[in-house]
């Protein structure tokens, strides 16, 4: 286990910018990261766990061991009838996992294709694209506790999993390293096709009765050609969550702003896209400085030649005070911040 210190994290993060841990390790197994975290209580210093880096804003340096686990086993645990339970370590790729199932005939994830990151992320924001959420397939969550590297099992209930939102965000924040997840896929091909998008992808492209591998392909291709690739615009993907609201709130904007699409969700809330909200209040294109929002794409906030995470906090600061003062409606980021 090598410890790095005063170590940039610039190539670590989707984008790009400058800061620089206090520590670095890397660690490929449970023993590894066991040895860290003692290194860490020794030293005083908090532990950030740091997959990809594609969901964090970094704004200045982290005064922490920042933890990379690289392990990236997958194990079948057992089969029972046509599901199959699988352990997926957390270094895992995520867009490699998909493949890997699709690959060996175990069905489900396929529209979560090509978001990037690692498996032990997932549950964090409980990941989901074209009408499927991470949640459906989890099983447990593997973990150690930061602060005195016991184990732990979280079933899926105890995840308290929620639309980009999870326990990991909320009340256990800061005192797990997730080290493996348990997913239960099929050996049944099931495509999910509610999502608008997908459906007609498919359609376009003569699919009828599309098969898993159909959905993968149709996944890639849309997002392959509607979302900024972070290697040449560096990017977190969506910024901020599509707000959730009341029936009533969204029935009056609905008066106001008749063209406003809205989502209904269970317990009579809607959704409605933040993208729509952000381009109607002007931003599409908008730059400040080095970083700006993308003229194709409202959600996505682009660093084109930023340092400094504080720049792109304080337009995203703008954006929300913008449609707070349109709309009404507070807008929420979606990925994690670090200092600022
Ligand atoms: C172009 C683009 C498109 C995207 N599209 C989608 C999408 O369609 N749907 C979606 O849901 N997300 C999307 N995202 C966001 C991102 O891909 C996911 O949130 C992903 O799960 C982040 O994985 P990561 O390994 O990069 O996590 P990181 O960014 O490294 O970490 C994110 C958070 O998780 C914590 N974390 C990471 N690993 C662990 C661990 N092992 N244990 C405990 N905590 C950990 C970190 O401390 C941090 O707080 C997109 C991002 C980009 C850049």
């Amino acid at each position: 286990m090598q410890i790095l210190r005063a170590e940039s994290l610039r190539a670590r993060n989707t984008l790009r910018l400058e800061s620089r841990a206090t520590a670095l390790v890397e660690v490929s197994s449970p023993v590894q990261l066991t040895e860290a975290l003692d290194w860490a209580r020794a030293e005083g210093l908090p532990v950030v766990p740091l997959g990809t880096g594609s969901n964090v804003v970094l704004v200045g340096d982290l005064d922490a061991l920042v933890v990379c686990h690289r392990g990236s086993d997958m194990e079948l645990l057992s089969e029972q009838g046509e599901q199959v339970l699988l352990r997926v370590a957390a270094g895992h790729d995520w867009h490699a996992l998909v493949q890997r199932t699709l690959e060996a005939g175990l069905y489900g994830l396929e529209n979560l294709a090509l978001i990037p990151g690692t498996a032990g992320a997932a549950p964090i924001q409980n990941i989901g694209a074209y009408g499927v959420e991470l949640d459906r397939f989890v099983v447990a969550v593997h973990a150690l506790e930061t602060a005195n590297g016991r184990a732990m099992t979280l079933t899926a209930g105890d995840c308290g999993f929620g639309y980009r939102d999870s326990v990991f965000k909320g009340e256990l924040r800061d005192q797990l390293v997730i080290t493996a997840v348990d997913l239960r896929l099929s050996r049944r091909p099931r495509p999910e096709l509610g999502y608008p998008a997908l459906r007609s992808e498919l359609e376009q492209a003569g699919i009828s009765e599309p098969r898993p591998e159909d959905v993968f392909r149709a996944v890639v291709d849309v997002r392959s050609r509607r979302l900024p690739d972070p290697a040449r615009e560096p990017n977190v993907g969506s910024f901020f969550k599509n707000p959730v609201l009341k029936a009533a709130a969204v029935e009056a904007l609905r008066r106001q702003h008749p063209d406003l699409p809205v989502y209904p969700q269970s317990g009579g809330r809607a959704k409605i896209p933040a993208a729509w909200l952000i381009d109607r209040a002007g931003w599409k294109g908008q730059r400040r400085g080095g970083v700006g929002v993308h003229p194709g794409h409202a959600l996505v906030l682009v660093n084109y030649a930023s340092d400094s995470g504080a720049e792109l906090l304080a337009l995203a600061d703008e954006i929300v005070a913008s449609v707070q003062a349109r709309f009404g409606v507070a807008l929420e980021p979606e990925p994690r911040i670090y200092g600022g």
